[in-house]
């Protein structure tokens, strides 16, 4: 790298609701030197990506939207994926970050250097040295494709939900969907009333319960904006709601049988017929994976143009799938809903003092402090790290919390006049084992389902074991001494 190679004093990779709040709390904190990489040409990072037919968040907007910009006008309790993005582009807009950002700008390696103390960062459209590095690339950033034999040859169209293909029509096709996680779940019912006929396929069926989305009234947008408390009312009744699933996971798992029961009780409502609801029955304790909220998959699944197939499939071919008994399905398109890859591709392109990867790391097993910093990292900070993302809990809850920790962090950083900032491995280590003590008992762990919040190893993959407010309140201050520090 030339020695005239810009500096930025901050660089955060990734404009979601990550990259944007840091960089709109970094400015209010008087830094101004700072550079935002986002690969993609717009910000919004999930909500500029995944645009199929239903995209929606799947916690209550009041509360799934930045605590510092409340929006009084959500048009439904659930925003929809091009209201999340029109607010995000609003709010970036409004604490003026987007002049930071640079669109286009793929990270593709970024190294510590120990002599000079920066970090080396080559991207798509240049190179950069940076005191500071902060990842912001959020965790489900790369589709994760099923590996089926025979793929290759299928003449039909393929696509995944975090790629839809807007231009290909589906009316009155044959349409297998590959998956039953929270985006397929979206997605079913909005394509099932237009395809000819709908295959799902099924590996383990979701918890599916009540999501009680409607559109919001005027007279409520009203009242929202001429008395704000109510909003906060309604954010702190959503936070509490949705905390309260961390009874089954985190005191006892006899509390899933109210969750379990209204699940049932939706089934039961819901699809008539008694082998199908067998079919959609999950045989694993409600919240060891992500429990999806939905009123209207269900109802979809019981149409007579869709079959719900729990079969392996043994192989696709150019017209077709063949199941593991042999029945061979026609098919013109295949949707995959399979979800993200487990390691984000920037893990592998951030690299530390030592020369491993984040991704070296992780594959070894999760592992960070507090989801915000890495040993064998210095002058590294990141938001949705190991361990500092939650169950069900609003992503944009813990994004909050590591956003002050890494601002507060930085603040110490200019106050004590320090070059050279890095984590101390035994305050990893001892975070590491208490966070395998609390996972051990996790429903995550031991609810008998097999899914992204564990590791192939059997491992809790990144989820923070205990509440998200216990979280908050451990990450409200730097503690400085948790880090060696020079200048
Ligand atoms: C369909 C869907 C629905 C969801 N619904 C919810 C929900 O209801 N509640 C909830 O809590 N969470 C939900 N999530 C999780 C969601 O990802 C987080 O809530 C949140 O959006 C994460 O924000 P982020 O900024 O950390 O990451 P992202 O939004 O993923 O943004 C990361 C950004 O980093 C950029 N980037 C990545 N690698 C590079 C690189 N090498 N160089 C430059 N830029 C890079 C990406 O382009 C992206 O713009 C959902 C996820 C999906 C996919």
């Amino acid at each position: 790298m030339p020695e005239s190679t810009e500096h930025a004093h901050i660089v955060i990779v990734g404009a979601g609701f990550g990259g944007i709040g840091l960089a709109i709390k970094l400015r209010e904190a008087g830094f101004d030197d700072l550079v935002v990489l986002e690969r993609a040409a717009d910000l919004g990072g999930t909500w500029q990506a995944n645009t199929y037919p239903g995209c929606a968040c799947d916690v209550p907007s009041q509360l799934y939207s930045y605590s510092f910009a409340p929006n009084p006008d959500w048009s439904r309790t659930y925003g929809r994926q091009p209201e999340i993005l029109a607010y995000l582009r609003r709010v970036a807009a409004e604490h003026d970050v987007v002049r930071h950002i640079r669109f286009g700008a793929e990270v593709l390696d970024a190294r510590w250097d120990d002599d000079r103390s920066v970090w080396r960062i080559e991207y798509s459209g240049g190179q950069l040295t940076a005191d500071i590095l902060i990842s912001a690339t959020g965790v489900f950033a790369d589709a994760k494709y099923p590996a089926l034999p025979g793929l290759e040859s299928f003449a039909g169209k393929a696509f995944h939900s975090l790629h839809w293909d807007h231009a290909h029509d589906l009316t009155g096709e044959k349409v297998a969907v590959i998956g039953t996680g929270a985006s397929a779940v979206q997605f079913v019912p909005e394509i099932q009333p237009r395809v000819g006929k709908l295959l799902l396929f099924q590996r383990s069926a979701p918890w599916i319960v009540p999501r009680l989305d409607r559109a919001t009234s005027g007279l409520e947008r009203f009242l929202l904006r001429r008395i704000p408390f109510t909003q906060k009312a309604i954010r702190g009744g959503w936070y509490a709601a949705i905390e309260g699933f961390g009874l089954i996971s985190l005191v006892d798992k006899r509390f899933r049988h109210p969750y379990e029961a209204l699940g049932r009780l939706q089934l039961r409502r819901q699809v008539r017929d008694a082998r199908l609801r067998e079919t959609l029955t999950p045989d694993y304790v409600i919240g060891c994976k992500r429990a999806i909220f939905s009123d209207a998959y269900l109802p979809a699944l019981d149409q007579p143009n869709v079959d719900v197939i729990t079969q392996g499939i043994a192989e696709v071919k150019p017209h077709s799938i063949v199941l593991r008994d042999g029945t061979e399905h026609a098919v013109d398109t295949i949707i995959f809903g399979t979800g993200f890859t487990a390691i984000p591709t920037a893990f592998e392109r951030f690299t530390g003092r030592d020369g491993r990867s984040l991704a070296d790391l992780y594959r070894e097993h999760p592992q960070s402090y507090l989801g915000a910093t890495v040993a064998g990292f210095p002058n590294f900070f990141c938001t949705l790290g190991p361990f500092g993302a939650a169950g069900n809990q609003s992503a944009i809850y813990m994004i909050e919390s590591q956003i002050a920790y890494i601002v507060d962090a930085v603040r110490t950083l200019r106050h004590t006049a320090t070059r050279r900032i890095e984590l101390r491995r035994p305050v990893q280590d001892a975070f590491l084992t208490e966070m395998a003590t609390r996972s051990s008992t996790s429903v995550w762990l031991t609810g008998g389902c097999q899914s992204y919040y564990t590791t192939p190893d059997g491992l809790n993959a990144g989820l923070y074991p205990n509440w998200s407010f216990e979280y908050r309140r451990r990450t409200r201050r730097f503690d400085a001494e948790s880090y060696e520090m020079s200048s």
